[in-house]
């Protein structure tokens, strides 16, 4: 199993690195901020609970989170290795990711030289992600929703760095380059 966490504030480049590196890794990208996406876009159950909460620029509750990445990472082609960008967004996902691999390292036993979890931190300043994402322009990327966003981000997401760097499993990248030279240090830190 391979598998690639990326923290990082919303317009850091998560989204667009993510995708790059499961081409790279053959790896499926699993965004949980897509997923959701397309759950409002046809109108679940789901997304009707969701939405509210991403027009806001607010974390979806986790019962709503929990089950719909569950059922991702069951799916066949996530068997060998992943890549998730968006989750987890607070410690209570963050441990539930823990319990995961450890529930998956039991049923597959793990080989050492073949299994890792990398998790980076892409690190971008305030005003750069500020301009990317008022460039971007989707729904919710309106300056007062990016701020918020921001905040849920410093306050919810943020711990996690302290989270895994107390577990030596955080790599620091900085994401204010061009997009070729971050996807270059993200190879070397899974091919270290
Ligand atoms: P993203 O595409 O990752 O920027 O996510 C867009 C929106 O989806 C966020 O602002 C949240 O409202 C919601 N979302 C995505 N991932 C999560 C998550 N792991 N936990 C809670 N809410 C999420």
């Amino acid at each position: 199993m391979r598998e690639l966490i990326f923290l990082g504030p919303p317009g850091s480049g998560k989204g667009t690195q993510a995708a790059r590196m499961a081409q790279i890794m053959k790896i499926p990208h699993i965004s949980t901020g897509e997923i959701l996406r397309d759950h409002v876009s046809r109108q679940t159950a789901l997304g009707q609970q969701a939405k509210t909460y991403m027009d806001m620029g607010d974390l979806v509750p986790d019962q709503l989170i929990l089950d719909m990445v569950t059922h991702r990472l069951s799916e066949p082609d996530a068997e060998t290795g992943w890549i998730l960008d968006g989750f987890p967004r607070n410690v209570s996902q963050a441990q539930f990711v823990q319990e995961h691999l450890l529930s998956v390292e039991q049923k597959n036993g793990r080989i050492p030289e073949r299994d890792h979890v990398w998790v980076i931190n892409l690190e971008v300043p305030d005003d750069v992600i500020l301009q990317r994402l008022l460039l971007r322009g989707r729904e919710d990327d309106r300056e007062e929703t990016i701020l918020h966003r921001l905040q849920v981000y410093r306050e919810q997401t943020a711990p996690l760095i302290e989270f895994y760097s107390s577990r030596n499993q955080l790599h620091h990248i900085n994401g204010d380059r061009p997009m070729e030279e971050v996807t270059d240090s993200l190879k070397e830190v899974i091919n270290s």
